[in-house]
């Protein structure tokens, strides 16, 4: 049996509602699980006053903060379901999020808030609600949201929530293209929650997570955040992330979970916080959400880090699968194994298991993966069959069981005939000293049909003829011929999705703009 997300923090209200549930970070106060049982009672009520009731949309446009959290399970105690959206969307992307979403209300942090009412226009919302920035609280300043949830009844009769019903409407990252809304249950959030604790992280309500990541995304909504909720943790907020304020914060509270995106945890790397604090409280770090290099894998591990990799998609609220600490540079690079409760299967273009370590698409089930696409009958036909939601990413199958992830089936690069993973080559390129990024996409060429093409960023001043052809020489030594990339472009930074995927899509438009360095082949 599942548990719906109001009773996650009225159990631990009953239980020990004393101990903090959400730590403000950049203002060090903090709520207990009594204050947030009441807090939440009390929005829910309030917002049912202003019009919201089961089954609506209310949205949520805001830097990472305790009120997001507040909203979120708010919004579930009155059976209605929060849509959180990626603040660094332009205004005509969050109005189709606002549109497609039909939401009727939203909350939008102060600096947004001008973005969000001008992508209200021609949607369902009603009435925009200002969220208070680190600084404005920091200074005191009046807040409508404290009003708001004054104005409520914290004894307000609440309905019974069935585990099943939608709570969270989470749109993918737009890596691929549009952002698709996933529809996740009580139920995915409580099952994923539960797992969290068989993948060798077990959380417990003396758990301190660091939250650093967007919330808005699944990653850093769930890992560990929602979970260490469930446990009867503590959650320490940051609103922003920089390597010096997340090292100093992990000090200064002891947090004993962290989870990051592959870009934080280079940049945490790269930056020397690790050595100018102490982070030794930290049992597990995680990554996940895209390709972690290998060279920052080994370079935490190296720091004593407890390093976890995960795999995960808004489509199965987060953490689907896991590379346990022990195997994190004997199978760097893998997605470890599945988590109990999701089945996960490789399949070729008929749905058949294939045999040995083939490529093929990763189809999984289990009951934390969503039910399906808001709006989106087409893509739902697409990714469900018999039960099981095709991914979309390519995987292979080690002989000790572990999963790798290749490379998603939009990026795959044909070129003279074989298949070319980008993933594989990137991989390689990032162990070369004169870069500091690199993605690899496939571009047209007259004779290979596609050219491995990589677009990098320069780690210095050197020659970028040079650069080319030690690339080249370091991509020889590695890589099968036809992996090699023919093509080398510069760029000064990647495109990035807000948990710093690569927007391959923008990539493919750029090098149409740019000159190769270098020989092209
Ligand atoms: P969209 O579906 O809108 O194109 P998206 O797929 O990037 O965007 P998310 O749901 O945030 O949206 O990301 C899930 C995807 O991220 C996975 O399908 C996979 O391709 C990638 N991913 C997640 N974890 C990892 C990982 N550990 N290593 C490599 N890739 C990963
Ligand atoms: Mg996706």
């Amino acid at each position: 049996m599942s548990v719906p997300l109001g009773k996650w923090v009225s159990i631990h209200a009953l239980r020990t509602g004393d101990r903090p549930a959400l730590v403000d970070v950049e203002t060090d106060t903090s709520i207990t699980f009594r204050e947030l049982d009441e807090r939440t009672t009390r929005l829910a009520s309030a917002l049912r006053e202003r019009g919201v009731a089961a089954g609506d949309r209310v949205a949520v446009c805001a830097l990472n903060s305790p009120a997001m959290l507040e909203i979120l399970f708010a919004v579930a105690k009155l059976d209605a379901v929060t849509v959180l959206i990626n603040h660094r969307l332009t205004a005509t992307e969050i109005n189709f999020i606002l549109a497609d979403s039909g939401a009727t209300l939203a909350f939008a942090s102060t600096p947004l808030q001008e973005a969000v009412i001008a992508a209200t226009a021609g949607t369902s919302v009603t009435e925009t609600i200002p969220l208070l920035t680190a600084a404005e609280r920091r200074a005191g300043a009046q807040s409508e949201f404290e009003q708001l949830i004054d104005s409520g009844d914290p004894g307000a009769p609440l309905p019974e929530v069935d585990p099943d019903s939608a709570a969270l409407l989470m749109y993918t990252s737009g890596t691929t293209g549009k952002p698709k809304g996933a529809v996740l249950s009580h139920a995915n959030l409580f099952w994923v929650s539960l797992y969290h604790n068989s993948m060798e992280t077990g959380l417990s309500p003396r758990d301190r997570n660091i939250v650093v990541a967007p919330m808005f995304h699944v990653g850093g909504l769930a890992v560990y955040t929602l979970a260490t909720l469930y446990w009867g943790g503590s959650n320490y907020i940051l609103e922003a992330f920089a390597p010096a304020t997340w090292a100093a914060a992990v000090e200064k509270y002891a947090c004993t979970k962290a989870f990051a995106v592959p870009t934080m945890w280079t940049a945490i790397l790269r930056s020397g916080e690790l050595d100018a604090h102490d982070t030794s409280s930290l049992n597990v770090a995680i990554t996940g959400g895209a390709p972690c290099p290998i060279p920052v894998i080994e370079g935490l591990k190296a720091k004593g880090m407890a390093f976890i990799e995960g795999f995960g998609m808004t489509e199965t609220a987060a953490a689907a699968s896991s590379l346990s600490s022990e195997f994190i540079t004997t199978k760097a690079g893998s997605i470890g194994k599945p988590s109990p409760n999701v089945d996960f299967r490789v399949v070729d273009k008929q749905g058949r298991d294939v045999e040995g370590d083939t490529v093929g698409e990763l189809i999984l089930r289990g009951p934390s993966v969503f039910s399906g696409y808001w709006n989106r009958p087409d893509a739902n036909a697409e990714s469900f069959r018999d039960g099981w939601f095709f991914t979309g990413d390519l995987a292979r199958i080690d002989a000790d069981g572990f999963y790798f992830l290749v490379d998603r089936k939009k990026d795959m690069v044909i070129s003279g005939g074989e298949n070319v993973y980008p993933i594989e080559v990137e991989q390689v390129l990032h162990t070369h000293d004169g870069i500091t990024d690199v993605s690899v996409i496939g571009t047209p060429h007259d004779y290979w049909g596609e050219a491995v093409t990589a677009i990098i960023v320069s780690g210095g001043a050197s020659n970028s003829e040079d650069l080319a052809a030690s690339l080249d020489k370091h991509a020889r030594t590695h890589l099968a011929g036809f992996k090699v990339p023919r093509r080398y472009f510069v760029v000064e930074a990647l495109p990035l999705t807000a948990t710093g995927k690569v927007r391959k899509v923008e990539l493919r438009e750029w090098v149409k703009e740019l000159t190769p360095i270098g020989e092209p082949q």
